[in-house]
């Protein structure tokens, strides 16, 4: 059976990195097929939209698409299409693997932690921003709600679950946010006590982010709000060698949309000499979603073959590959 899938080839290194993503996964024969749908500069370029309507339609029919990173137009009144993207089909959860790889610059090994963050309430509601008249007093409104708290902290649960993780650790600042982190909280214990056979700890934000750079090797997956998830899993990525190789997903009820966390690198684009491990990864996590966890490890094998091998590895590794030759390098490897 042939499943289909929408795909934005993006803007910069984005079309370089899907073409060797597409590449490797053509080589898994998966079947998968894709229907290609504009957004960002090439689709303000070709159609005048930043998002158009018919690319809405396909990742709504599909429910599951692959993007590469996008760039907005220099000038005012642009918003993120990203932004726009997670608010149209309310993808509520953002969620971001931050696994060791071989070498790779990071100064650590065997980390493996899965950041749940809430995607749609908290502190970026964009609501109550207000700034006195005399520029000096500025207030902003941050909303929690049950409904909200128990979905995300269910998927964290459920995320655990379907990959066989150990513990769930909710992130919070209930000590002093006492009325919205302790909603989230409260509701956090709740859905935990649902899951007896998944481990449950809580930890203060603050401390949280020590405790991730001095002993990262206790965390599984982490769940936690919007401004605290946003920095947390920034922090993550950072623990294993940064953003060529993070991934993540944005998921809701009805779609999900799976990428690479790094942008549009203009620098480096039409070089050919880009990481497309993030991007690959992001599909990784996509065949994990559909269900198909032995494809999705038949994957994520073939990529850590690759750079223990150090088989045709980008610039950013240490290497002097190129996005193809990786690429070919990692399919050569997917089917072994
Ligand atoms: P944007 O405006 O689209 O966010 P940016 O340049 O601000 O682009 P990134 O695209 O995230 O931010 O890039 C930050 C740095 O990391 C750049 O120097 C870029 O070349 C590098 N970089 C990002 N992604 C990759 C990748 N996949 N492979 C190699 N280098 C990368
Ligand atoms: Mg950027």
């Amino acid at each position: 059976m042939t499943q289909t899938i929408a795909v934005i080839r993006g803007d910069g290194i984005g079309p370089e990195i899907m073409d060797a993503t597409l590449h490797v996964l053509d080589a898994m024969q998966l079947g998968i097929s894709y229907e290609f749908v504009e957004a960002g500069l090439a689709a303000y370029e070709a159609q005048g939209e930043l998002l158009p309507a018919a690319t809405l339609a396909s990742i709504a029919k599909h429910r599951i698409a692959l993007k590469s990173p996008l760039s907005t137009p220099i000038g005012e009144g642009f918003s993120s299409i990203n932004v726009s993207l997670r608010r149209h089909f309310d993808l509520y959860a953002n969620v971001r693997p931050a696994i060791s790889f071989p070498n790779t610059k990071s100064r650590y090994q065997d980390i493996d932690i899965l950041t749940v963050r809430e995607n749609t309430e908290g502190a970026y509601i964009g609501e109550g921003q207000h700034l006195s008249a005399d520029g000096e007093t500025a207030t902003l409104t941050q909303k929690i709600t049950r409904k909200g708290s128990e979905r995300i902290v269910r998927y964290a649960f459920e995320a655990a679950k379907a990959a066989g993780r150990k513990k769930v650790t909710v992130v919070h600042k209930a000590n002093i946010l006492k009325t919205t982190s302790g909603l989230f909280l409260r509701v956090a214990r709740e859905v935990a006590s649902r899951y007896p056979e998944i481990g449950f700890n809580e930890m203060i934000v603050d401390n949280c982010c020590m405790q991730l750079v001095m002993r990262p090797e206790q965390f599984d997956v982490i769940v936690t709000t919007n401004l605290f998830g946003d920095i947390i899993s920034d922090l993550c990525a950072g623990l294993v060698g940064g953003l060529g190789l993070a991934p993540g997903a944005n998921i809701g009820a009805e779609v999900a949309i799976f990428e690479a966390v790094h942008g549009s690198a203009p620098d480096i684009a039409g070089r050919g000499i880009a990481n497309p491990t993030a991007l690959l990864l992001g599909a990784g996590q996509m065949l994990s979603h559909m269900g198909r966890e032995d494809d999705a490890r038949r994957l994520r094998r073939a990529i850590v073959a690759t750079m223990e091998a150090r088989d045709g590895t980008t610039p950013d590794l240490g290497g002097n590959g190129t996005t193809q030759g990786f690429a070919a390098a990692i399919a050569a490897r997917v089917n072994g």
